[in-house]
């Protein structure tokens, strides 16, 4: 019996190097990611493209063991093209073009939000959702629409992982700091008043982290609250801004379900707030199973399939990575 026909995907837009096996039918066969940890600060585009150098064909091959396959199995080649850190970028495109030209597979350019969407779809089984993606690079409200995801809402400045890990390095705890805020959250129910920045249908975050900063630099922090009221504080106003955007895209669109993904997506209070509007509106509730609301190369490598299977893929000249492509720019010609 022949196998169903293979595509290979490569995530590299930001700290993973990721590698998915997925078939034509999109079943999984393999997901390896290889994450960069920042040893202080936030994510520096140079050292992180340096550990996906030294890494990538390792992540390729035990993903190809994973699968039990060999590259010569393969029959398709996606990457993410866009947006992301340039530098990191250029290392996936440059693995995915030579692979693609040395042993002749068809390729395709991913944009990662996108593939995102995609993965949910397939895991969670559902058609037509409105869907919240927050991850540390990326905070954005879209749903389908006049043959495009369109972006109902975004951050102005700082995409929301990213502003809970600052604060959460701030307070001294490493990175990430998004499910260790989560845990000193969960034992306070005290809510100090942050600033909560909502313009039209976009979010602004700096502000809150600015003031959230103040707080523990405050001569009160440790005397009239702690870090947990903080904590919890931050979560709360930053959550109910992600929740009332979400909601009154819900309404606009009247979408019937709700997908929550990106890596913020495995916090459980901002679960509960989203399935909370998503009932009061009738909508089904869907997060992404953990595994694949991260960054990863099954999400690329499904967006890839679906974009071939309409269309094929993409010329060389086509493959050049665009950091800051708008999932919006892009026309989805798979779906009605
Ligand atoms: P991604 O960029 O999609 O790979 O997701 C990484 C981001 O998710 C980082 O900013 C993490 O701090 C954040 N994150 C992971 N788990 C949680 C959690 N339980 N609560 C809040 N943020 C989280
Ligand atoms: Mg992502």
């Amino acid at each position: 019996m022949k196998m169903a026909r293979l595509a290979l995907g490569i995530e590299s837009t930001a700290h993973t190097f990721g590698v998915g096996i997925i078939d034509f039918e999109g079943e999984v066969h393999s997901l390896v990611n290889d994450i960069f940890v920042p040893e202080s600060g936030g994510l520096h585009p140079v050292q992180v493209k340096e550990q996906h150098l030294s890494n990538f064909s390792s992540i390729i091959e035990k993903a190809l063991k994973e699968a039990k396959c060999s590259i010569k199995d393969i029959d398709l080649i996606a990457f993410s093209q866009s947006p992301g850190l340039g530098p990191v970028l250029k290392v996936g495109a440059l693995v995915a073009r030579m692979l693609s030209q040395l042993l002749n597979i068809p390729i395709v350019g991913v944009n990662h939000c996108i593939g995102h969407i995609e993965i949910g779809r397939l895991k969670c089984n559902i058609e037509d959702p409105l869907t919240l993606y927050v991850s540390g690079g990326n905070t954005i409200v879209s749903a389908f629409e006049s043959n495009r995801y369109q972006i109902f809402g975004e951050t102005l400045d700082l995409p929301i992982g990213n502003m809970i890990d600052s604060f959460a390095r701030i307070v001294g705890l490493s990175h990430p700091g998004g499910p260790k805020i989560e845990k000193l959250a969960l034992a306070s129910d005290k809510y100090i008043p942050l600033p909560y920045v909502v313009k039209g249908m976009d979010l602004s975050f700096s502000g809150l982290f600015t003031a959230a900063r103040r707080l523990v630099e405050s001569k009160k922090y440790g005397k009239q609250y702690d870090l947990n009221d903080v904590a919890n504080s931050l979560q709360e106003t930053a959550f109910a801004m992600l929740t009332e955007v979400t909601e009154r895209a819900l309404a606009h669109t009247e979408k019937q379900e709700v997908l929550l993904t990106g890596g913020v997506a495995a916090n459980k209070k901002l679960q509960e707030m989203i399935k909370y509007i998503s009932e009061e509106h009738g909508a089904r509730f869907e997060v992404v199973p953990l595994s694949y609301a991260g960054d990863n190369g099954a999400m690329i490598a499904w967006a890839g399939v679906l974009r071939y299977q309409a269309e094929g893929g993409h010329e060389l000249s086509e493959t050049k990575i665009n950091s800051k492509e708008r999932m919006d720019n892009i026309k989805i010609p798979w779906r009605k």
